[in-house]
């Protein structure tokens, strides 16, 4: 990237510089501090590379909170608190496969339901427990020592 941008709107020089500004939703706004290129005669300014994550990041945020929904970061926070990966709290609580790499990501927004969930577990984790199905993974109890013959799918074998 060039260090003379020149503006396109007015023609004079534009310089790197953060400087404050807000992002709005639906009444709603939050302060940032945007970097960018900044004319240096009019109110122009061009956001490159980066520069407008910091805009999408603030909004999204400011979004999740008016909508009463997380933001990417809670939603992030609170599966690693539950200890859980993307794949499993996808499997686990719904929302369909990749459903945690999406809220994470900002691909997808999460539900309300699925946000209210979460905001429960962050309070109360140990119910977690309540939450995973106990035929996905039949543990070795005693109610189910009943095989005596080759269980299935293992080769009989002959003797000799
Ligand atoms: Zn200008």
């Amino acid at each position: 990237m060039s260090d003379n941008l020149k503006c396109h709107a007015c023609g004079m020089a534009m310089v790197r510089d953060v400087r404050p500004n807000q992002v709005t939703y639906q009444g709603h706004a939050a302060e940032i501090e945007q970097p960018g290129w900044y004319c240096t005669s009019c109110d122009e300014v061009v956001l490159v590379g980066r520069d407008a994550d910091v805009t999408e990041e603030a909004f999204v945020e400011l979004k999740a909170r008016v909508d009463g929904i997380l933001p990417p970061s809670e939603v992030r926070r609170i599966r690693v608190k539950l200890g859980l990966s993307q794949r499993r709290a996808s499997a686990l609580l719904g929302g369909g496969p990749r459903s945690f790499q999406k809220y994470e990501s900002g691909t997808d927004w999460i539900t309300r339901s699925m946000a209210n969930l979460l905001r429960l577990l962050d309070k109360d984790p140990a119910r977690l427990q309540e939450l995973i199905d106990p035929n996905a993974e039949p543990p070795p109890g005693p109610g189910r020592r009943r095989s005596t013959g080759p269980r299935r799918g293992e080769p009989r074998r002959a003797a000799g």
